[in-house]
């Protein structure tokens, strides 16, 4: 039934609110009164809309039990709607701090690997996410964890995002490659995949909690990492530091040459 990326909005019925986020105010709603789903409305000025319209048309092939499906969009009217699958038990980040104390490891082991399939599959098809964090995660009704908004931070029309140096800008997720040369990759989703394991391992806990983002390049770029929380086995913290390893380190590349 949802074939075609371009949904009739006389099609969707719209319910309460879930949320609201950089690009506007999430709704439930249903499709042709029968499918529940989420519909993102897209405030004016917020998004290159053009550009994600095309790419939008690539992002409904991607279809993973692991992702959150985009159902279609709504370009024909002002705002713009984006139409997902409905999670019904909302974003990661709240539900992990919800449950404080009362997920056993095995269950916060599974959400990693819901998360690591997702993004296996991403990285399969050669699509970054670059903002993978609890926050984009979302969850089922069976606990499931799927991965949301891959991709979308190229759309977002806002200096405090996209620019490294900018407020919101996800510097405690992110690779030095990352805050210092924007050099995005499927090895920096890895880092960020990394971040992801410690929030859900800490309950949601803030990474690098009292720290501001200057004082996190710091101690990133000095080989600094986060520390195992008290959840993680140390397998499970050997896992989560080997997605902490610098890639593109030229220089103690050359002076490890100049050595020899
Ligand atoms: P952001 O732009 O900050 O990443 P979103 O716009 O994706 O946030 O979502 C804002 C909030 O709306 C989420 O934190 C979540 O609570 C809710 N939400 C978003 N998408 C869905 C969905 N598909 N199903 C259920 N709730 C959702």
């Amino acid at each position: 039934s949802f074939e075609k990326w371009e949904i009739n909005p006389s099609d969707l019925t719209f319910m309460k609110q879930l949320g609201s986020g950089q690009f506007g105010v999430v709704r439930l709603g249903k499709f042709r009164a029968k499918h529940k789903v989420a519909i993102k409305t897209v405030y004016e000025g917020a998004m290159s809309e053009e550009d994600f319209i095309e790419e939008a048309k690539i992002m409904m092939n991607l279809s993973h039990p692991n992702l959150v499906q985009l159902h279609g969009v709504c370009t024909q009217q002002r705002p713009i709607y984006i139409v997902t699958e409905f999670m019904e038990n909302g974003c990661l980040l709240n539900y992990l701090r919800q449950r404080q104390g009362r997920l056993q490891k095995d269950a916060l082991l599974s959400i990693c690997e819901d998360v690591c399939e997702g993004m296996a599959y991403l990285e399969e098809n050669h699509f970054i996410h670059r903002d993978l964090a609890a926050r984009n995660c979302l969850v089922t009704e069976k606990n499931m964890v799927k991965v949301s908004d891959f991709g979308m931070t190229r759309y977002v029309l806002d200096d405090e995002y996209t620019s490294s140096t900018g407020s919101k800008f996800p510097v405690k997720w992110s690779p030095p490659e990352v805050f210092h040369f924007s050099k995005f990759s499927s090895k920096s989703d890895v880092w960020s995949f990394g971040v992801l394991m410690w929030e859900v391992f800490t309950e949601g806990r803030m990474p690098f909690e009292n720290k501001s983002n200057a004082e996190v390049v710091d101690e990133i770029s000095r080989g600094e990492r986060l520390y195992r929380p008290s959840q993680a086995s140390r397998l499970v913290y050997q896992i989560m530091y080997s997605c902490w390893h610098e890639v593109c380190c030229y220089a103690s590349f050359f002076s490890q040459l100049l050595k020899i």
